[in-house]
Order: structure tokens, then C-alpha cells, then sequence
């Protein structure tokens, strides 16, 4: 199986190997860098590739023969905009997760209690969203998703137990620092590429051409805009006999502990 373990192990046998060889044999030092380059490629596409599990085993979608999807939004809550996309949900009756930025909760508490009232779900997306998260030590990343975590939980008395990691990349730390905080680690098999695309048919026609059975969708609720895309995306699946089911029944795991 790809994953960091394996790949340290093997990459350090033929480490050894090669340095144990080369007590009988001169080998070139270009011998030694095409491992090393091996090695750090496969470490960048495990870190950057969430649904790889090469750190961290992240549920991206599901296995199922029914016609059910799971919606979920990042780096909210933002007034106006997440307020938008909740007027959507509302429309079609349909349940989303939302995975909070903490820093971002204080002053907007009253849209994590319309969430909840309105039978949304909330996960823990950090607390600092900072650029440089990945490179904290898990110490640093248990403080930080622990921060996350209680801004939720001060607001709503509930405490998420499902983690989306910011940029969708992982380490060795974050991989302990989720295993301390009990979480389970969501990916997505749908990526919007919302913050990215501007052109609203384009970013449609990516979307459509994903969906599948068990598909886990990932929007951002800060793109200006995106409720209308959301709004597209609804009447679409409806057409298609789709029913937008809530995170935690799709995975059948518990949002908060
Ligand atoms: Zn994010």
C-alpha cells in the first residue's frame, strides 16, 4: 500500500543497500539522486493529493448504488455570502456541511446558529487557515485545530469531529495531531475549483461531469457568486433523480462527539 510508512521503509532499504554495495562497487553519485528525487516526488504527491491516504486515511466519497451526494463548503463563515448559499440550501431543503475556519467565528455567530438550526453541519477546518500550517509541528497543530474546534463548540455546544485539512494537504504532524483530536479526515472526489474558475459554465460543466453515487462536493462559501452556481447544481441533481443527503449519513459517522 502507498503510504508514508511503506515508503520510508523502502526508500531506506535501498538506502542501505546501496551504501553497503558500494563498499565493493564505485557507483556514480547520480546513483543516489535518482531515489532521493523518487522519493520526495512521491512524499509531494502523498502530502498534496488528500485522497492518496498517504498520511492520513480521508474519506472522499462512498461506495454506494444510491442516488445520494453530500454537499460541503470551506473557509466560511463569511456574512452576506454564506447567508447566500444558506437561502439556496433552504429552497431545495438540502443539508450541507460546513467546514469553519475558526478565526473567522467570532462576530459571526449568529450564521453558526442559523447552520444548526437550519440542520447544517459544522466541521473543523483550523482555526489559523495559515499559509505556513502545514509546516507546524503536530504540538502547534493540535493547539490550532483545538482552537478551531472550541469556537465551535462555544457557539453551538457541540464538538466537530469531522476535520477537512486547509488546502487539502497533509503531513506526518497532521496526520498525529488528528489522531489526538479523534478526527475523521474528509476529503472530497468532487473539487469545485470555485476559487479558481471564473467562468460560471465552466465551473458547472466540471461539476456535472463528476457527480457520481456517494460523490462528497466541495465548494468554497466565500466565492462571490457561488450561490448561484449552487442554485445550478441543485435543479441539476434534481433532474438527475439526486438526493443531497447530510456528510454524516452518507459516511455514517458522527459530525460532533
Ligand atoms: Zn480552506
Amino acid at each position: 500500500m502507498l503510504n508514508h510508512r511503506n515508503i520510508v521503509i523502502v526508500f531506506t532499504l535501498i538506502f542501505i543497500l546501496l551504501i553497503s554495495l558500494n563498499y565493493s562497487y564505485t557507483f556514480h553519485w547520480m546513483l543516489y539522486l535518482i531515489p532521493l528525487v523518487a522519493f520526495f516526488s512521491i512524499e509531494f504527491y502523498g502530502a498534496y493529493f488528500v485522497n492518496s491516504g498517504f498520511h492520513i486515511e480521508a474519506i472522499c466519497e462512498v461506495n454506494t448504488n444510491e442516488n445520494s451526494v453530500a454537499l460541503s463548503f470551506d473557509d466560511g463563515p463569511m456574512p452576506i455570502r454564506t447567508e447566500k448559499v444558506l437561502t439556496v440550501l433552504k429552497k431545495f431543503n438540502a443539508k450541507a456541511t460546513f467546514f469553519l475556519i475558526g478565526n473567522r467565528i467570532k462576530g459571526n455567530e449568529s450564521l453558526l446558529l442559523k447552520m444548526d438550526n437550519e440542520g447544517h453541519l459544522m466541521g473543523n477546518h483550523s482555526f489559523s487557515h495559515s499559509f505556513f500550517f502545514d509546516l507546524m509541528s503536530s504540538k502547534q497543530l493540535i493547539s490550532d485545530l483545538q482552537y478551531g474546534n472550541n469556537e465551535i463548540q462555544r457557539v453551538i455546544g457541540k464538538t466537530p469531529l469531522f476535520f477537512r485539512p486547509p488546502y487539502g494537504v497533509t503531513t506526518p504532524g497532521l496526520a498525529k495531531a488528528c489522531r489526538h483530536l479523534k478526527f475523521d479526515v474528509i476529503g472530497w472526489n468532487v473539487r469545485s475549483l470555485d476559487t479558481s474558475i471564473k467562468n460560471k459554465e465552466q465551473l458547472l460543466q466540471r461539476v456535472k461531469q463528476r457527480i457520481k453515487p456517494g460523490s462528497i462536493i466541495l465548494f468554497h462559501d466565500t466565492v462571490d457568486g457561488i450561490d448561484l452556481v449552487l442554485e445550478d447544481v441543485l435543479n441539476y441533481l434534481k433532474e438527475k433523480n439526486y438526493t443531497v443527503i447530510p456528510l454524516d449519513k452518507l459516511i455514517q459517522k458522527n459530525a460532533y462527539s
